[in-house]
């Protein structure tokens, strides 16, 4: 089965973007998944052919109107498509690397992009939106939102990571956050390699990983520990 992107937006022209290169780039070349890019102006009616308007009960910005992202959300996703309808939003549930997996063991998705303000409530609701956040910060658009997802969940689809092993010992997937890494040469500007990882001793390499994973979860996300672990704050 081959994950299916469907991304909804104002401008099409910005994917795959990033996803043509690298990992994602030859995961699409191979048909590890597909991308297809739907322009919401083409569902739009009248001779200006709005996807716009102002907001009701007045206020700055323009909102994205119902019935055109209604119509477009029908065409891309018909009855009987079950993949699930995501909407880039920052009131949505943050994205983490649990839902990430999810979508990667699925279909696929649909991906609404919002622009201006936002989008009318109606078609959230009519249309199941699950509304997606990227992290508690404002973009432009959704555009960028919806090619972060993608890259987390396309690395993780089959083949298309070389190595495999390293999809799962990567920062979030142990609930840590990951060890620091270190390579050639020896010694850079006087720091040299921590002299453990150079011993061959692979038991006591991977003890300190783990402890070094703790160490630094502890310092900069004590959020992630199990609670009993966090420490007593008040
Ligand atoms: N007025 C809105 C922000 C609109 S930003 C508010 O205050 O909540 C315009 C569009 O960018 C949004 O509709 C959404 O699709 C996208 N966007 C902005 N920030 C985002 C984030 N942190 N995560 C996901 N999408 C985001």
């Amino acid at each position: 089965m081959t994950f299916r992107a469907t991304v909804l937006t104002l401008y099409p022209e910005m994917f795959p973007g990033a996803l043509g290169h690298s990992l994602a780039g030859r995961a699409l070349d191979d048909g590890a998944w597909s991308l297809e890019a739907v322009q919401i102006r083409d569902f739009a009616e009248g001779r200006h052919r709005n996807v716009d308007d102002t907001p009701a009960g007045g206020g700055a910005g323009m909102v994205m109107r119902a019935d055109v992202l209604a119509r477009t959300i029908d065409a891309a996703s018909p009855k009987g498509d079950d993949r699930p309808r995501l909407l880039m939003s920052p009131r949505g549930k943050p994205l983490n690397q649990k839902r990430v997996r999810e979508l990667a063991g699925g279909g696929g998705a649909v991906i609404l992009c919002g622009r201006f303000e936002g989008v009318d409530q109606r078609v959230i609701d009519a249309r199941g939106l699950e509304e997606v956040s990227v992290g508690d910060y404002i973009l432009s658009g959704g555009e960028p939102a919806a090619l972060v997802l993608l890259d987390a969940v396309v690395r993780l689809l089959p083949g298309v990571m070389g190595n495999e092993a390293s999809g799962t010992e990567e920062s979030f997937e142990t609930g840590l956050l990951e060890h620091p890494h270190y390579t050639r040469p020896q010694e850079f500007e006087g720091l040299t390699i921590p002299e453990i990882l150079t011993s061959g001793n692979h038991a006591r390499i991977a003890a300190w990983r783990r402890d070094e994973a703790r160490k630094l979860t502890a310092e900069r996300r004590p959020d992630l520990l199990p609670r009993s672990a966090q420490p007593v704050t008040k």
